[in-house]
């Protein structure tokens, strides 16, 4: 059996029934019968089924917060930002899924035709990660469902309960259990599903999982995809038109869901003539933060979901100061039961410290001054990542440059840590390979088929 505890006061949950290798092959026995009817089933018929998944998650929004701030110590408020927000996906597949999956013919010389069909690719492994789990989940296995395949989802341990409570939700909206199938258990279950033969590969989490996964699995010659984690830098250049609107949303950006976002601010440069102004703002901004009870609608900082994290968090605090940087906040973990670390703010940091160079995947945020922007784009890109850059400025043509030179899957100006279905969301380097959402997130869990034929 595995314990489910919640991180903000350590009581257990439940203790729910692991899948085993032998259940895990029986499932996926059944994922594989399930998928030849599924995949001849009309694309709307397969939709009807997810425009009802999101009717159902709408009306049962009030348990499911409750089920994610429980496992997880997000802020409810945020449970249910998160709940509301990954609606957007249904949307988005209602709005386009046929027409991305539609045949595409092409009229060819003399009575020849050509067509690209969009084929499933058969049973899919969804193995997702516990920060978002609707958002991350949703981008995967509701695009591969609508697409045709069946699904192997594994949430995370750490976001089981919300995993399983999505399988019941899916399933009372018609997707039949031989189509949809939960994994329950923690990595060993996971490297089951890497020696389980699966068409295709689709994950969530950190660089070192996602390159022993793209290790394990590409002799089988599948599809891989890999969203990981970032570093991701905002620089706030001094033509801002209000410095403290532009802290304000720093401090979002780098302190919503206790920064254990992939694409959170990691790392902040700010232009040297605005540099104090900024700092100040910020402070004031985050000392400004509730912290405590995730149930709490006032609380902005919850408990972090792994108590593991509160160690790496200490040792950048402690790196980064022993290397001169000035601890203007937090420093430590909290006092008491849960996994609570207090926002912490470091100013004087350089590249030579942990916290402007590692994930931290915490409440914590480094803010380096810079002379100019060509200093700022060598520091941004000075990382082993590449999810997002941001930059905040009045002159669009100034920020775009800067952008233009940042290798990563999305830039924002003016905004920053947001994801939208309309685009693709994708990471470069040891941020990870393939795209999911837009119309490149659909066709990812299909194969082409080139269909030639002439008119006799
Ligand atoms: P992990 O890599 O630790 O875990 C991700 C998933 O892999 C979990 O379901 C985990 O199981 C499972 N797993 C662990 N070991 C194995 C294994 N040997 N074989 C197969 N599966 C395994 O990541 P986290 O859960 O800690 O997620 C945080 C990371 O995810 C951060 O780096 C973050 O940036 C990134 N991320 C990236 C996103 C993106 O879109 N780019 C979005 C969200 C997060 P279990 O948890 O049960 O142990």
């Amino acid at each position: 059996m595995m314990n489910i505890y919640n991180p903000s006061n350590e009581q257990l949950l439940k203790s729910i029934q692991e899948d085993s290798a032998q259940s895990l092959q029986d499932k996926l026995h059944q994922l594989r019968q399930g998928q030849i009817q599924w995949e001849q089933k009309a694309v709307a018929d397969r939709l009807e089924c997810i425009l009802k998944f999101g009717e159902l998650v709408q009306e049962n929004i009030d348990d499911l917060a409750r089920i994610l701030t429980s496992e997880t110590g997000k802020p409810i408020q945020q449970s249910y930002n998160e709940i509301r927000g990954a609606h957007n996906r249904v949307e988005h597949l209602k709005n386009n899924a046929e027409k991305w999956l539609a045949d595409n013919v092409i009229e060819g010389l003399e009575g020849t035709y050509e067509k690209i069909m969009h084929e499933p690719l058969g049973v899919v492994a969804n193995i997702s990660a516990w920060n978002f789990p609707y958002n991350v989940g949703y981008n995967v296995f509701l695009y591969a469902l609508v697409a045709g395949n069946s699904v192997a989802y594994k949430p995370s341990e750490f976001a089981a309960l919300t995993g399983l409570a999505i399988t019941d939700l899916l399933y009372k909206a018609g997707i039949p259990k031989d189509v949809f199938q939960c994994i329950v258990g923690d990595g060993t279950i996971g490297q089951a599903m890497l020696e389980a033969d699966f068409e295709g590969y689709f994950f969530t989490g950190s660089y070192p999982t996602g390159l022993h996964i793209l290790k394990e699995v590409s002799p089988k010659m599948v599809p891989v995809q890999l969203e990981l984690g970032g570093k991701d830098p905002l620089y706030i250049m001094d033509d801002v038109k209000e410095v403290k609107v532009a802290a304000i949303n720093a401090a979002e950006g780098a302190f919503y869901n206790n920064g254990q976002s992939c694409c959170a601010v990691e790392r902040i440069y700010v232009h040297e003539k605005i540099y104090n102004e900024f700092v100040e703002y910020f402070l004031e901004e985050v000392e400004g933060y509730v912290i405590g009870d995730p149930v709490s609608e006032k609380t902005f900082i919850g408990s972090l979901t792994r108590k593991g994290q509160l160690n790496l968090l200490r040792n950048q605090v402690n790196d980064a100061t022993s290397k001169g940087a000035k601890l203007l906040l937090g420093g430590d973990e909290l006092a008491g039961k849960g996994n609570f670390f207090a926002p912490t703010i470091l100013t004087e940091v350089n590249h030579e410290m942990l916290v402007m160079k590692e994930e931290s995947f915490g409440p914590i945020i480094g803010i380096q001054k810079v002379n100019n922007d060509e200093e700022a784009i060598a520091l941004m890109k000075d990382t082993e990542y590449g999810l997002t850059a941001a930059v905040f400025a009045t002159a669009q043509q100034r920020a775009e440059k800067v952008l233009k030179a940042m290798n990563t899957g999305t830039v924002y100006w003016n905004c920053c840590d947001r994801v939208s279905p309309n685009v693709p969301w994708s990471g470069r380097n040891k941020s990870g390979v393939g795209a999911t959402l837009s119309s490149q997130g659909i066709r990812a869990f299909t194969q082409p088929k080139a269909y030639h034929w002439r008119e006799v």
